[in-house]
């Protein structure tokens, strides 16, 4: 049997639904053999899905996804096959946490300013030990009806340019690439379509991610159509990367987006699981 491979997907770690557990099994029952965990800037749900990969017999690659600032733009780069216990990731990790903590208090202030009062502390007890990310806002949002959805709550409050949005000083594109690399990962660049950026654009920063050390680009994700992946394919091509796919899978609610579900790699590329 062919291995069936999602190599993106969030946990209560970070903004996922699921506890890395459920997510383990979850990604089993949908026929997911080799699964990486990529909570945003956190390691924190990697043990516990570790152990439970081990003991349902799933494959599982211990991985990351982390915010990196290039030329003022947040890019999000997936380190695949990292050592959790790596201190100069856990040092950088402790640096993206303070970052989010500070950012998270910043974006409930503006909400304030907006009428929009005790957001943080609600947030910080639905986050629990995980990481606050703007979903966690767009949740709050939404579900005390402020917004009609959780895109609503990101077009009219916490997208660049809207009231609640803080810009943030992420650790650079080197610096995390440097970080997943010093733990022995893969540094792969996530999404490459979906930071509406024009392809020379997303060229000149898959030059500079190439030059610092990055290895991979995701070619296949969640609802990307043909004439997409043409484009991520040509990417990966042009700067010789390596090829990933995952679903970015965050929650079950969502219909269009599955464990293990999108199209196949093109073939001619060379999968990114071939470096771990
Ligand atoms: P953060 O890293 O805290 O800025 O949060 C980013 C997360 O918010 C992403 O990983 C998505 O899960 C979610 N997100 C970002 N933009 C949108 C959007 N326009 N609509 C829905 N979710 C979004
Ligand atoms: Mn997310
Ligand atoms: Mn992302
Ligand atoms: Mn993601």
């Amino acid at each position: 049997m062919p291995e069936v491979y999602d190599l993106h997907c969030h946990s209560t770690a970070s903004d996922g639904a699921l506890s890395p557990s459920e997510l383990v099994q979850r990604a089993q029952s949908k026929g997911v053999t080799k699964l990486a965990l990529t909570d945003h800037d956190t390691t924190a749900g990697l043990a516990e899905a570790t152990q439970v990969a081990r003991q349902i017999g799933l494959g599982f690659i211990p991985g990351i996804e982390l915010s990196a600032l290039y030329a003022n733009q947040c890019l999000h780069i997936v380190g695949l096959n990292i050592d959790p216990l790596n201190p100069i990731l856990l040092d950088g990790i402790a640096k993206q946490h303070a970052i989010r903590e500070l950012r998270a208090r910043k974006i409930a202030d503006k909400l304030q300013k907006k009428g929009i009062a005790g957001v943080y502390e609600a947030i910080c007890e639905k986050s629990g030990e995980g990481e606050i990310t703007r979903s966690h806002f767009a949740d709050f949002l939404f579900q005390h009806g402020f917004v009609s959805s959780q895109q609503e709550a990101f077009d009219r409050y916490l997208s660049k340019g809207k009231p609640a949005y803080v810009p943030t000083q992420w650790a650079t594109l080197e610096e995390v690439i440097h970080w997943i690399k010093a733990a022995g990962g893969v540094a792969v660049m996530a999404h490459p379509l979906r930071y509406n950026l024009s392809q020379k654009w997303m060229n000149q920063a898959l030059a500079a991610f190439k030059t610092a050390g990055g290895q991979g680009i995701e070619v296949v994700t969640s609802r990307i159509s043909v004439d997409e992946i043409r484009v991520s394919l040509q990417f990966c091509q042009r700067h010789q990367l390596h090829a990933s796919m995952g679903s970015d899978f965050h929650t079950p609610d969502n219909q269009w987006v599955e464990l293990g579900r999108f199209p196949t790699l093109p073939i001619n590329l060379i999968p990114v699981w071939e470096l771990f």
